[in-house]
């Protein structure tokens, strides 16, 4: 655990005690700090209580007398669609409010790291798709190469559960757009941004204040280096903005769509081969086809991200690529489950949306696509033109209908449940086919969230395959 650095004695107010809020209580009060607590639900408050921690009901106006700092969720709105009361009722006191993120970027550094030879180097990740197989790959590569590691933000584990740096360690973050608009500190040695695609635009208010909430992590004067993917607009901008000139090595320009040229530090992809070029010359390359756990343009994106990193770090292309033959991938994320008479099974069920789904259906070549759950605004209408890999369809969920009615010439049939969907599937699938689970919906018709919805279709296929 972390402690809160610069709140002793003060009174911080925390709100929203899921896993990071109870966190943050107990690194405040490791600090020194008075922490007051609140939730909306009765239930995690309830829990906070029965930790030790002090409620404080911040719904009333009184609350804010003396209140350092308002520390808050980031499940919880600040600005759009409209701040939380508590949120809002800070901001008219004029209490500052913060995250976990901004506390923990203030927090990490002690006087303890005066003593060693090699810093510890913070990498911050963000991006609307693959910063969980990003930020895990980083990690994947820098205990391969032997150094100290540790992962945390929106990947599961909250920051102050990390444990003190170590000498030479890399702590990486996946940082979520929620979490980077409010921080009230960013300093990442290293800022990746993978890709931009929309999503979440309630909270942001549109497009553009979701682009606004990841440029913080990229603040002038920020990141020592900047790994930033240009297949997007938004990206070019970022690196336009951060490069002092063509040949600035502070940024590594990362593609997945095709070559960089340019006198700068570019990584990019090439019919599955990895190239690195510096001042024009080729200085690294590894061939992605033999990583079967990184399939698809849109893992060697990731791929290519995580090796500028790693560069970033002293690591060589050769020992990257070699750590990337042993990364396992992430589950529920082009997971691949099992194989029977030649057919593979994947599990791409964080596939929630229709970009991270459209990724998928292009990374294998025949497809039997089980999709369908609580479909997103406009269902599946803009896949249309990724099909040409589907064989067939089998729907299941909420959505299963509306899907069918989108499918167009793909073949398709309603199966509702993921046993039928499975058991149709590999009772149809031939040598060379892929059963592919990725939804491209939400999964909450039918299960508690996406983990269980993967969980349910790796059983089916281990019941099938035994
Ligand atoms: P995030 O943490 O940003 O949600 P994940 O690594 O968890 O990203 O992947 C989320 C979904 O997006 C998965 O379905 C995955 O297969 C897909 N995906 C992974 N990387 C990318 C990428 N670079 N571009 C688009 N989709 C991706």
């Amino acid at each position: 655990m972390v402690p809160a650095q610069g709140y002793a004695g003060a009174r911080v107010g925390v709100l929203g005690l899921g896993r990071s809020g109870m966190a943050v209580a107990r690194a405040l009060e490791a600090g020194g700090a008075e922490a007051l607590c609140w939730d909306d639900g009765p239930e995690a408050r309830a829990t906070a209580k029965a930790a030790g921690h002090r409620l404080a009901d911040l719904t009333r106006r009184e609350a804010f007398d003396d209140m350092a700092c308002l520390v808050v969720s980031p499940g919880i709105a600040h600005l759009y669609p409209a701040p939380h009361p508590v949120i809002a009722a800070a901001m008219a006191a004029g209490v500052p409010v913060d995250n976990d993120i901004g506390l923990f970027f203030r927090s990490y550094a002690t006087r303890d790291w005066d003593r060693f030879d090699r810093l510890p180097k913070i990498v911050a990740v963000t991006g609307s798709n693959g910063k969980s197989t990003t930020a895990a790959l980083i990690h994947h590569i820098v205990t391969h190469a032997g150094r100290p590691a540790q992962l945390a933000g929106n990947i599961g584990r909250g920051v102050f559960d990390l444990e003190p740096a170590q000498e030479g360690e890399v702590v990486v973050l996946e940082l979520s757009s929620y979490q980077t608009e409010l921080a009230r500190s960013l300093t990442p040695d290293i800022a990746v941004f993978t890709n931009l695609s929309p999503d979440h635009l309630d909270r942001h208010g549109g497009m553009g204040g979701y682009f606004a909430a990841k440029r913080r992590l990229f603040a002038e004067g920020g990141p020592d280096r900047a790994v930033i993917g240009v297949d997007e607009t938004e990206g070019r901008y970022l690196v336009n903005q951060m490069a002092q000139s063509p040949g600035d090595d502070r940024v590594i320009r990362v593609s997945a769509t095709g070559r960089l040229d340019g006198p700068g530090w570019n990584v990019f992809i090439r019919k599955s081969f990895l190239s690195e070029t510096r001042g024009g010359r080729q200085i690294g390359a590894i061939d992605l086809r033999p990583m079967e756990h990184l399939p698809g343009a849109h893992n060697h994106q990731n791929a290519a991200a995580a090796y500028g990193v790693a560069r970033c770090l002293g690591l060589g292309p050769k020992q990257i690529g070699a750590a990337m033959e042993s990364f396992a991938g992430l589950p529920h994320r082009s997971q691949i489950v099992g194989r029977r008479n030649g057919v593979l099974f994947v599990n791409d069920s964080k596939a929630t949306n229709v970009d991270s789904a459209a990724k998928a259906l292009t990374a294998f070549d025949r497809i039997r696509w089980i999709a369908g759950g609580l479909g997103k605004e406009g269902g599946i209408a803009d896949l249309t033109d990724v099909m040409g890999n589907v064989v067939k369809a089998y729907l299941i969920g909420h959505s299963a209908r509306e899907f069918g009615l989108q499918m167009g010439q793909t073949e398709y049939e309603i199966c509702e449940t993921m046993e039928r969907a499975v058991a149709r599937a590999a009772a149809e699938a031939e040598d060379g086919d892929t059963v592919l689970l990725a939804p491209a919906a939400a999964s909450f018709d039918q299960y508690p969230d996406f983990e269980k919805r993967g969980e349910a279709f790796m059983a089916e296929v281990a019941r099938l395959i035994g």
